[in-house]
């Protein structure tokens, strides 16, 4: 085989630059968030390369774990590495970015897979599989990450102007939310396990000899019941996490990125998302590179009204969309997916109490400090991006989820 043969690259101009798109390479931590191929799972933050000899470990998203020795590096010019397996020689194989300004804000990129050096033959298999297409799908995603940060940054002396926004009808405000009655549907569980309480409103004073002038009523409900925000506290998985209350605000008030399934649902009310989808979602509408929150979008809430079809209970427990186990660990680990709302009744499909794990949903999710946020409606009024998602829970301190007021921005251009 001749070394042409073990030498694989991509290239493309990028609308972005080379500095910024530098520290997208150079940072392992911002690695996974353009590496097309799925293999790289995460990289402890506080690694950023800064010369030949730095060593700095990724996770891969099968387990693994990589010592990556840098070999090759000129600040936002060029960078390559030799992974190995921990404490041991790597066995040869190169991997190599490198940018080249043209003019301020474009930059040629190239990324590089050399296997010139490698000698151990049980490893050429796997070497040869590695293919242009596969870089390709890396400098591409790169590319939309790096575009993206780059035509959303302020403009220079643009100053934003809220007042305006709001006040000019450029933006409308919409309510997301579900009613809070002693009718809204809320989660049924099989025995022996407890369910949640219904939301009950009871007379104090109305304006009567218990409050001459004034009317007010006290309330009930579980913390589960209507629309609400579940936080990672809720799960096993997430128990020493976040209770409601610790969530941090800028956390509530983020971009929503919208997932529309409802003709599928339409068909198959036990849909599930996979990762596909919402990788076919970032090719269609752009890498998702800011912290966002993730709503599906099924129709489910055209039931919302009607408990036995919302909750939708059979024999064999409820059916409702939902996302597939392997969707629940892409959302976990994406690095910039806050959360995860829904039309249902909870973040899970209603069938995933036989997944593995049961209720990846919640398992993976809350685990992973994430959130969830259930029985949203109006959302056919939201662009696929654009729009930002205000989820206002009430800060109950140990609470593990609270009923929620959610609010949507939308440009009314969109
Ligand atoms: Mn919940």
């Amino acid at each position: 085989m001749s070394d042409d043969e073990r030498i694989v690259t991509a290239s493309r101009v990028m609308a972005a630059p080379a500095a910024d798109i530098f520290e997208l390479i150079a940072d392992p931590a911002r690695q996974p968030e353009w590496d097309g191929n799925d293999n790289l799972g995460h990289a402890p933050p506080g690694q950023r390369v800064r010369s030949v000899g730095d060593v700095f470990t990724m996770a891969l998203t099968k387990g693994a774990v990589r010592e990556n020795h840098v070999v090759e590096f000129e600040e936002g010019r060029r960078i390559a590495w030799n992974p190995a397996p921990p404490d041991e020689a790597p066995p040869g194989h190169l991997w190599r970015w490198e940018l080249e300004p043209d003019g301020d804000h474009t930059t040629l990129v190239t990324h590089t897979y050399d296997w010139t050096h490698l000698t151990d033959e049980r490893r050429f298999d796997r070497a040869r599989s590695t293919t242009a297409a596969n870089l390709q799908a890396s400098v591409d995603r790169l590319a939309a990450l790096a575009e993206a940060s780059t035509s959303r940054a302020p403009q220079q002396g643009a100053r934003m102007d809220l007042t305006a926004a709001l006040t000019s009808g450029a933006v409308r405000v919409l309510d997301l939310t579900a009613p809070l009655t002693p009718q809204t549907p809320i989660l049924e569980l099989p025995a022996p396990w407890v369910n949640t309480v219904p939301f009950e409103l009871t007379e104090v004073a109305h304006f009567d000899e218990r409050g001459p002038a004034w009317h007010c009523n006290v309330f009930t409900t579980g913390e589960h019941t209507g629309t609400h925000l579940d936080a990672p506290k809720h799960w096993i998985t997430g128990k020493d996490g976040e209770d409601v209350s610790q969530i941090p605000p800028e956390k509530l008030v983020a971009p929503a990125v919208v997932v529309d399934v409802s003709d599928r649902v339409a068909l198959n009310p036990d849909f599930l998302l996979e990762p596909a989808d919402l990788r076919s979602w970032e090719a269609e509408h752009g890498a998702i590179v800011e912290p966002s929150w993730l709503v599906l979008r099924t129709g489910w809430a055209a039931r919302a009204d009607d408990a036995p079809a919302f909750l939708n209970n059979a024999e064999d427990g409820p059916h409702t969309p939902g996302l597939s186990t392997a969707a629940a660990r892409f959302v976990a680990e994406h690095p910039n997916i806050i959360g995860l709302a829904v039309e249902t009744v909870g973040t899970d499909a209603g069938q995933a109490g036989t997944f593995d794990p049961p209720y990846p949903g919640h398992n993976l999710l809350l685990g992973a400090g994430k959130y969830g946020l259930t029985q949203l409606r109006n959302l056919e009024t939201l662009p696929a991006r654009g729009a930002i998602l205000i989820a206002a829970p009430l800060p109950i301190v140990g609470g593990t989820a609270s009923p929620a007021r959610v609010l949507a921005l939308v440009p009314t251009d969109s």
